[in-house]
């Protein structure tokens, strides 16, 4: 059977510290909805929280293991290092305007390849940009945000990794059935074989002197790729193990992932496309209730004293 194609990101997720801060500025400041309120179900005591658009789709899911007083960490070599959202190029303005309003410290990065970047950090430092370009994609109403439909992110535009030699993490993504595009000094951007999803662009930047870094706050802890089923997972999978250490199959329930780290450093994620966010509430409540997975159930009471209480964010009448 022929692989089916990488289309694009899946998410991202990076580690933050104040989980109350976090969520602000991703839905209030970003216009970002809050789409699931879970932990991490490798460390229950802390949380996982995930953003996105109002459906929670793929491509457009950022997410966060807050820990509460967590040290700020380094980005070096072998790491995602800026994390892009797309927008049209008409939107810039506004976000420049929005960002700045916020208090957020906005650096206009100016023309790169196809698109105008801004370049800003979240609250915990993570590095993050708007892209603005011409195919940006249909406008995106929010009912969980105060975002013009025009102006409101469309996921992600791509990611850019730091690197201290290009060749083994080129020969990782051309692996995967994605190809090089264009470069520019020391950045080499690949993009998805086709299609237009979201997040279907990688940079790398390649700098040999580059140190490594530090894991902790604003840092990114790995990026996940698409992929449509369990089984074209495994047929991925079983292409991946014959150049790359990959782990089994891990049940994330809202997908299904494997993991790997490329050459470089950098860890790799293939998640599935279903069964997605609507698994185990609806999707006008999305977000609103702690969820835990089944063998977890037991020890509820105790994991939720363990979580710092947080206040969510009532629904805007978007019109
Ligand atoms: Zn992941």
């Amino acid at each position: 059977m022929a692989l089916e194609p990488i289309v694009g990101l899946h998410h991202v997720t990076a580690y933050a510290s104040d989980p109350q801060r976090n969520l602000d500025f991703y839905t209030e400041v970003l216009g970002l909805r809050f789409v699931k309120r879970t932990v991490n179900f490798d460390d229950p005591g802390t949380y996982h929280f995930y953003f996105g658009d109002d459906a929670g789709s793929p491509g457009t899911i950022i997410t966060f293991f807050p820990w509460p007083h967590a040290a700020r960490g380094i980005a070096g070599a072998g790491e995602t290092t800026h994390t892009a959202f797309s927008v049209a190029t008409t939107s810039l303005a506004y976000w420049h305007e929005r960002l700045t309003r916020a208090g957020v410290l906005v650096e206009e990065t100016g023309a790169r390849f196809e698109e105008q970047v801004l370049t800003f950090a979240d609250p915990d430092g993570m590095k993050l940009e708007i892209a603005g370009h011409e195919e940006a994609g249909a406008a995106l109403r929010s009912r969980f945000a105060d975002v013009p439909a025009e102006h409101a992110l469309r996921g992600f535009f791509g990611v850019t990794l730091l690197e201290r030699d290009l060749r083994a993490t080129e020969a990782t993504l051309r692996m995967m059935g994605w190809t090089r595009l264009a470069e520019a000094g020391n950045r080499v951007r690949f993009v998805a074989p086709e299609g237009d999803a979201p997040g279907r662009r990688i940079d790398v930047v390649v700098d040999p002197s580059c140190g490594f870094g530090r894991a902790g706050a604003g840092t990114v802890h790995h990026i996940a790729f698409r992929t449509q089923s369990d089984t074209t997972q495994l047929a991925w999978r079983h292409e991946i193990e014959q150049h790359l250490q990959v782990t089994t199959v891990q049940d994330r329930t809202y997908f299904h992932s494997i993991y790997f780290r490329e050459p470089g450093g950098v860890l790799f994620e293939m998640a599935t496309d279903p069964p997605g966010f609507a698994l185990d509430e609806p999707i006008e409540s999305l977000g609103e209730e702690l969820k835990i997975p089944e063998w977890l159930e037991p020890r509820r009471a105790m994991i939720e004293r363990r979580l710092a209480s947080i206040t969510l964010h009532k629904e805007k009448v978007n019109a």
